[in-house]
């Protein structure tokens, strides 16, 4: 269905963050370019070469522009000296010289010419040990993109360049490109694939933006300027929707303002029980960008940074002091609240290969997190000693992610030991009290926290990876997010072992998984015991609002009752009759 269509249709998908949009799709497709391949005549090569001239104008003059709009504030969150490299490649003269070479050497049509000479290009780059010349890699792919694409006639369709009030509608949306959007004027978004604890969801509520995902085969039915509402509650897209829908969702929309409005009044008030038991509530971040979006809400710290997310968009590692200056600037912004750091937690769906496809054929198994981290020592030391350094600026914490068992957090800490000393060699100052972490997010992990805890500070239950390990059921696959299941009997028992292990050691225990943000499960949680919960900026009104309104005994009873039931049906049951009766407004 490509033609124009102005009846009204509905895609159903998964809710993955709360509000809703009204406005125009926009179809966000990276399928890669085809590009032509055919000879010329003689007379043609000037042709040729005029039109690869053309084409470079053409890019400076969007780079300005982009440049501009970064420089004022509109534009993406790109930091614009990566536009001044894009905008000297597009005058570098050996790039240029080649490709005419070339043309009038070779007689074939530019487009072929220059896709294959910057192909070349970026991978001699890539395949340098220098770090420099690898980083100028990333650029000089997506320059060479955007120079083809102009070539093409193609227009860019670029996510940091929209109209306002836009809809985006993608098969997928990569970590990459979520941070590439264009914060002023995307008002929503929804994809084909995903789930509720997929990275572009988990992007979404920080972002606080309305999201669906897992609507199938959704991107190749809508197209672009088309008018869609969007609802991130109940997971639909409307297209094209009626008079009678339009009104309908304006009631709504009056509705649910009013319990936004609510809900804002909790800011400053802290989670605490009816009988006065308090829990820390935090913020999780993916860029130092969502701290203001976590200020207005009234988060007491941030209790994930996923420092992964300076690391996509490029096909290098940041530097020492780029990493310094995002995780200082996150600690003095958040100070005296704690900013729990996690040391890179990168593969699973977080990292793809330069062609756009997992490097591992089972990353979820493979290469991630603390894995890579302990086998990749440069890496590591390189963020250790920023996290280190910022810890000067603010009350930062260091968290390890997807440890599975003991032995990894004694390597890991012996490794930080290791870098403490050399800064003190140094002189550079640092918190000498810093805190140590490990997150609970492998079942190995849960099963022998006792030992974990004897060598950290505190725990964060990382319930995404938790729940997909345990029961087998990948996180961001559509197809099986229907057995994704916070409610089984084993993640329960898991997550009672965690929380026991942690306070029989004296240390704390938080969750910063996906189950911690959503209100169903706030008192199941709460009940058992945890100490504090991170979540996006997005969901974080709505737990506060949970705590302040049942008893701590009440959350007892009721998480013990759950250790007894023998499915997650029946705890699901238990946990909807509880959220229907003390806040209704806030069941999904
Ligand atoms: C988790 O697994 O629950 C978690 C918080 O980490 P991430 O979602 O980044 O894997
Ligand atoms: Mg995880």
């Amino acid at each position: 269905m490509t033609k124009k269509s102005t009846t009204e249709k509905t895609y159903q998908g998964i809710g993955v963050s709360p509000g809703v949009a009204r406005g125009r799709i926009f179809v966000y497709s990276v399928a890669e370019e085809v590009v032509p391949d055919y000879e010329i005549n003689a007379e043609d090569t000037a042709k040729e070469i005029a039109r690869f001239e053309q084409a470079l104008i053409k890019t400076r003059e969007q780079l300005h522009d982009l440049q501009q709009r970064i420089a004022s504030g509109t534009g993406s969150a790109a930091p614009s000296g990566i536009i001044d490299v894009h905008l000297s490649l597009t005058e570098d003269p050996a790039l240029i010289d080649q490709v005419t070479n070339r043309i009038n050497e070779e007689k074939h049509n530019v487009e072929y010419i220059f896709h294959d000479v910057s192909r070349r290009y970026i991978k001699t780059l890539s395949e340098l040990p220098d770090e420099f010349f690898r980083e100028r890699g990333a650029d000089v792919q997506d320059v060479c993109r955007r120079i083809l694409r102009n070539l093409l006639g193609h227009e860019h369709r670029e996510l940091a360049n929209l109209a306002p009030d836009t809809i985006v509608i993608a098969y997928d949306l990569a970590p990459t490109d979520t941070t590439a959007l264009d914060r002023q004027h995307v008002i929503g978004f929804a994809t084909d694939v995903g789930s509720h604890t997929s990275h572009t969801a988990i992007m979404a509520r920080s972002m606080s933006l309305p999201a669906v995902v897992g609507l199938r085969d959704l991107s190749k039915h809508v197209h672009d300027g088309q008018l869609a509402i969007l609802d991130g509650y109940s997971g639909t897209l409307i297209v094209e929707p009626s008079e009678q829908t339009l009104f309908v969702y304006g009631q709504l929309e009056v509705k649910r303002h009013s319990v936004e409005e609510r809900l804002s009044q909790l800011r400053d008030l802290p989670a605490e029980t009816l009988d006065n038991h308090r829990i820390a509530v935090a913020g999780n971040i993916e860029l130092p960008d969502d701290i203001a979006g976590l200020k207005r809400v009234g988060a007491e710290g941030v209790g994930l940074f996923r420092t992964e997310f300076l690391y996509l968009k490029r096909d290098s590692f940041p530097t020492e002091q780029e990493q310094y200056d995002a995780y200082a600037r996150v600690a003095r912004e958040m100070k005296p609240h704690p900013v729990i750091i996690r040391t890179l937690d990168i593969g699973g769906d977080k990292f793809r290969s330069e062609d756009g496809e997992p490097a591992e054929i089972n990353p979820f198994l493979g290469f991630r997190g603390i894995r890579f981290c302990l086998g990749s020592p440069q890496i590591f030391e390189t963020q250790l000693r920023a996290i280190l350094r910022a810890s000067a600026e603010g009350n930062v914490l260091i968290m390890y992610p997807m440890i599975s068992g003991v032995g990894e957090v004694i390597q890991a800490n012996e490794f930080l030991e290791q870098v403490k000393a050399d800064l003190r060699k140094e002189g550079v100052v640092f918190d000498e009290n810093i805190q140590v972490g490990a997150m609970i997010e492998v079942p190995s992990a849960a099963l022998t926290a006792e030992m974990i805890a004897q060598e950290v500070d505190f725990f964060s239950i990382g319930s995404n990876d938790l729940i997909q390990y345990t029961m087998a059921i990948d996180r961001v696959n559509e197809k099986v997010a229907n057995l994704y299941e916070p409610t089984n009997p084993a993640i329960l028992r898991l997550i009672r072992n965690t929380v026991e292990s942690a306070h029989n050691n004296n240390i704390w225990v938080g969750v910063c998984g996906e189950m911690a943000g959503d209100p169903l499960y706030v008192p199941l949680l709460l009940g058992m015991g945890v100490d504090e919960l991170s979540v996006g900026a997005a969901s974080l009104p709505r737990v506060k609002e949970v705590t302040r309104r049942l008893t701590y005994k009440e959350a007892q009873d009721l998480a013990a009752a759950s250790l007894h039931a023998t499915n997650g049906r029946d705890v699901l049951a238990m946990l909807n009759a509880l959220l229907e009766r003390i806040d209704p407004d806030l069941m999904g």
